[in-house]
């Protein structure tokens, strides 16, 4: 991010802009919002697209073996999170403050230092808090009627490991990959879309042999970083961290954190862990069922090890927001820039016409490129230079201008958003200029 200067002023600049624009707003602002919980507007949700589509395209564009896709359910029922250890160790441990009556996880700050809100050092004993969403399945009160909301959307592709194998008649390697919400019962929400209750991911379950499974967390570990190349978060902004041994999951052997320079510190944005057996092991021996594969050439049953990698859709917006936040001076007049790689940005072009009178022609060049199914902007409110600030703060790549000379030579004006260099286009290539810029 290129200008607030303190965490707090960064965050604001983000969160008023995402709200201005229409990227993202309060849930249920107008009864006073909810708290950890957001909702995606026309802008946003157009962006959460591009991001989906880029990550299930970098997962499958390797060549080490196919991608299955799964659509899992939100509910699963309590046997599944007992498997998968998140009913025993799915908590953080939370602290009150007796004075103040606040909530704190006791794992953020020294509790010596006394209360961060009122200073009292009357703390309530740690406790250990679930969060997950539990809740009752029908109108039974009984615990086989028990469910919770997921926490994660890695356990849907655990448990059907052994349809999706059998119905495609897939080898070893291969890769389950799944985008869709999670819930998790946060103590305390905080940083906007940073950390949520309710939030979508992006995980892939890669599926392999065990002698292989050191080698594929070392192959989807730089695959990983290239990701974040290619969708533009600048490389200074991005780092790999190993867990140390005393920071590992229950599941995990090894495990490594993509992290990204928030102006609140770094922070992790995906986590690649190596879970060798663990899931398919415990979910076996909770259910009863074989999981395992047989190999034909070795003539052998195993249980295939995972390699897992997962992000959080909302938590890299928000990084691409931060990343992209650029403020300059044009013309003596402060320009606010979002510089999105133009796979990610909402809106890929404006179409301006320089006066309303032209309005008919630049319309009808604009409804062909948008019939081609590119998202596009008609936009004729205003002065000129008023319509390019707006797209420049919603990241739009390139503004085409109808103008007099139109009319005459058949093209029109492209201006560049971070360059501002301008230049004359023919209509009739169109479309291989945005298709060029797209790519
Ligand atoms: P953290 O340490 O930040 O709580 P985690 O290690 O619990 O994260 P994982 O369980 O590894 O997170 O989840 C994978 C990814 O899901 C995270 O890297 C993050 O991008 C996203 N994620 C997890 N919890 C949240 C949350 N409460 N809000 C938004 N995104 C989240």
């Amino acid at each position: 991010m290129s200008s607030p200067s303190t965490a707090a002023s960064a965050l604001d600049t983000i969160v008023a802009l995402s709200k201005r624009r229409g990227f993202v707003y309060q849930s249920a602002d107008i009864y006073g919002g909810l708290n950890g919980v957001y909702d995606f507007g026309h802008l946003g949700s157009l962006m959460l697209d591009n991001i989906r589509a880029a990550w299930k395209h970098s997962v499958k564009a390797q060549p080490y073996g196919p991608v299955m896709m799964l659509e899992g359910a939100l509910l699963a029922p309590e046997a599944v999170w007992k498997a998968s250890g998140h009913v025993d160790n799915f908590h953080d441990p939370m602290v009150d403050c007796t004075a103040c009556k606040k909530r704190f996880r006791a794992d953020e700050f020294d509790l010596s230092q006394g209360c961060p809100n009122c200073g009292a050092h009357a703390w309530t004993d740690i406790r250990q808090f679930n969060m997950m969403f539990k809740t009752q399945l029908g109108a039974t009160a009984d615990s086989s009627a028990l469910a919770y909301l997921r926490p994660e959307t890695a356990q849907a592709i655990f448990v059907n490991f052994k349809n999706v194998y059998s119905t495609y008649r897939v080898k070893l390697p291969f890769g389950i990959a799944q985008i869709g919400k999670s819930f998790r019962n946060e103590i305390t929400p905080k940083q906007f879309l940073f950390r949520v209750r309710e939030f979508e991911q992006m995980e892939l379950e890669w599926f392999c042999k065990p002698t292989e499974s050191d080698n594929f967390f070392d192959i989807w570990q730089a695959a990983r970083r290239n990701f974040y190349r290619a969708i533009g978060l600048r490389d200074e902004n991005v780092r790999m961290r190993p867990h140390a041994a005393d920071e590992l999951a229950h599941y995990s052997k090894c495990c490594i954190d993509v992290e990204y320079q928030f102006p609140f510190g770094w922070k992790e944005l995906e986590g690649i862990a190596h879970r060798s057996d663990f899931d398919l092991s415990q979910h076996a021996s909770h259910s009863g069922k074989d999981l395992n594969v047989f190999d034909e050439e070795l003539k052998l049953s195993y249980t295939p090890h995972v390699v897992e990698c997962s992000v959080g859709t909302g938590r890299l917006f928000l990084a691409l927001l931060f990343d992209a936040y650029h403020e300059d001076t044009l013309g003596g007049e402060q320009r606010v820039v979002l510089k999105l790689a133009p796979q990610i940005a909402p809106i890929k072009a404006a179409f301006l016409p320089l006066v309303k009178k032209l309005n008919e022609p630049m319309f009808a060049i604009y409804e062909a490129i948008a019939r081609r199914g590119i998202e596009v902007e008609f936009d004729d409110s205003g002065s000129i230079g008023k319509r390019y600030r707006r797209h420049d703060e919603i990241g739009t790549p390139v503004c085409f201008t109808y103008d007099f000379d139109s009319q005459n030579d058949h093209c029109i004006t492209a201006r560049n958003r971070d360059t501002l260099v301008q230049e004359r286009i023919s209509i009739d290539s169109l479309e291989r200029y945005l298709n060029d810029l797209l790519r």
